[in-house]
């Protein structure tokens, strides 16, 4: 038999990937660390600790799984033209708004082609920037995690085609000024303001894609609506890109649950809208109890969630000690990021314990 090496026959910039840093499912986390499945604190992927809508169980129950849903995804986009109140035909979903981001890199990247994003920042875009053998520019953020906008517009090359910048920030929290929108779409790029947790601080640019074809809005069912196992997102953009994206993407890429799911959703937004209160207040108290901490600067924070400075040198041992307790936050290998944490703002309970062990960790 003839020995055949497959490793030469993978594209070359395969060969040495920096792969993404996924959250462990709560099975995963409680084999690894000897805890009840059922005691774990889950505050590390920024998912939604009151689940989705009851009317989605209700929805998925009666569902006709034989058939392919709905290449066009005419149901979807005209409940998401609903909600969003743009045109339906300026929105496309994808398989979670991480689909719409490999889509575009489809779309619109070429291998050497050059994509911006703002350090720190979501590590979806440099490693799908990665995957597609893209050259990703890391334009560090200030003191402040604001983005350094002259950095920015310096750091475009002949080659660069797309800027990607997460408002409000995960895992900073803050979002971009419309002035710094203005000057990205300026530079005539493409620019893809991802607005993940658009329902936790109600700020968007949504209605700048009326006038400016180069705009992409990135928006998520995954944390205001709880669906993040079911991977549903949408993108709010020209009508032109619309089409261009349905032409590349999998005909069936919004599955018959994902659909169900997200209609449903949809119709009990106000339910879901309580519940986003209801977090976005926990993240005041947790804001501040954190703030107490002595060591602790938490950032202020318009999503689900809040990044905490510590002592230079203590966020390992606290991750560590965290662990221990079957309480998981993010923490970072980025280096500008290695002496912080993010926690996701769950339950008043969640953030008892969470504070509590801190407090006693720090
Ligand atoms: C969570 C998150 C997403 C991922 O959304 P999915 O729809 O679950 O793929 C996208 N962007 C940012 C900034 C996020 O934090």
């Amino acid at each position: 038999m003839k020995i055949i090496d497959i490793e030469k026959l993978i594209r070359p910039h395969f060969s040495n990937l920096n792969t993404y840093d996924p959250v462990d499912p709560p099975e995963t986390l409680a084999s690894k660390f000897g805890v009840p499945k059922n005691q774990i604190i889950k505050l590390n992927g920024n998912e939604n600790a009151y689940g989705s809508s009851p009317k989605v169980s209700d929805a998925l129950s009666t569902l006709p799984l034989h058939v392919y849903p709905d290449p066009l995804q005419i149901n979807v986009r005209n409940a998401l033209s609903n909600y969003v109140g743009i045109a339906s035909d300026r929105i496309i979903a994808g398989a979670g708004s991480d689909e719409l981001i490999d889509l575009l890199f489809r779309l619109f990247i070429s291998p050497g082609d050059g994509v911006i994003a703002c350090s720190p920042t979501f590590g979806m875009y440099e490693f799908i920037a990665k995957v597609s053998d893209a050259r990703i520019k890391l334009v560090p953020r200030n003191n402040s995690f604001e983005i350094d906008i002259e950095s920015v517009t310096q750091s475009i090359g002949p080659n660069s085609k797309m800027i990607f910048v997460s408002s409000p920030n995960n895992p900073t929290g803050n979002t971009i000024s419309l002035d710094q929108v203005k000057t990205l779409l300026d530079t005539g790029l493409i620019v893809v303001i991802d607005e993940a947790y658009y329902e936790f601080c109600k700020k968007t640019y949504a209605g700048l894609t009326a006038n400016h074809e180069n705009l992409v809005i990135l928006r998520t069912m995954s944390k205001w609506a709880g669906l993040a196992g079911l991977r549903v997102g949408y993108g709010i953009m020209s009508p032109k890109l619309v089409n261009h994206i349905i032409g590349i993407k999998q005909p069936y890429n919004i599955s018959i649950a994902a659909e169900a799911a997200l209609l449903s959703s949809l119709e009990d937004s106000e339910y879901l809208l309580e519940k986003v209160e209801l977090i976005t207040n926990e993240r005041k108290r947790m804001f501040s109890m954190l703030a107490n901490i002595k060591g602790i600067k938490p950032w202020p924070s318009e999503g689900n969630f809040i990044l905490c400075e510590f002592q230079p040198g203590c966020a390992d041992n606290v991750n560590r000690g965290l662990e221990k307790r079957g309480i998981f936050v993010r923490s970072f290998k980025l280096d500008m990021l290695s002496d912080h944490l993010r926690i996701t703002v769950g339950t008043s309970e969640q953030t008892d314990s969470v504070i509590k062990s801190i407090a006693e960790l720090v």
